[in-house]
């Protein structure tokens, strides 16, 4: 895809940088005008996922499982990556439930499709490089250095995500 930004949006919501660019087609998800077979179009070689679950190599990250934003009581037949440790970060510090949060190095198992929630309305075309699949993540490892946002960053963002479901914009699980 052309993303002549290389990922940066100007809505204030974070840098959005692909941390491990896909080599074979060094980041633009296409070689030959054709998604990229390596990434799969993503263009993403490392993907995360931001939670508060205490978890270890090897675990697996199931749908099925309380969403992190919207309707608590709702199941979601979804789990979510991104290719931005920055998209990560919010996973992580909006998730539901007590801690830090954490962030994990994750493979998916199956097809990943792009993030109906952060595409299209809000980032159009995907700048986030958020992804969902209903295959369960393995995760591979922990990122343990990363930066959280600061408390007016989170602020804002529970504001939005608040605006939103007063606008009866809801997460789309399905
Ligand atoms: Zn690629």
């Amino acid at each position: 895809m052309d993303d002549p930004d290389h990922g940066v949006t100007g809505a204030g919501q974070g840098p959005f940088v692909v941390s491990h660019p896909c080599p074979a087609c060094r980041g633009q998800g296409t070689t030959d005008g054709q998604p990229c077979p390596t990434c799969h179009g993503t263009g993403v070689q490392r993907f995360f996922h931001g939670t508060k679950a205490d978890l270890k190599p090897g675990d697996l990250i199931e749908p099925g499982r309380s969403p992190n934003f919207g309707r608590r009581e709702r199941t979601t037949s979804y789990v979510y990556l991104t290719g931005t440790l920055d998209a990560a970060v919010w996973g992580a510090k909006l998730a539901i439930g007590e801690g830090p949060g954490r962030i994990y190095i994750v493979e998916p198992t199956g097809p990943i499709e792009d993030d109906a929630n952060l595409t299209d309305k809000k980032f159009p075309g995907n700048p986030t490089k958020s992804y969902r699949t209903r295959q369960p993540l393995r995760v591979t490892g922990e990122v343990t250095d990363w930066q959280g946002h600061s408390p007016e960053d989170l602020r804002a963002m529970r504001d939005h995500l608040e605006l939103l479901k007063r606008q009866g914009v809801e997460p789309i699980d399905d």
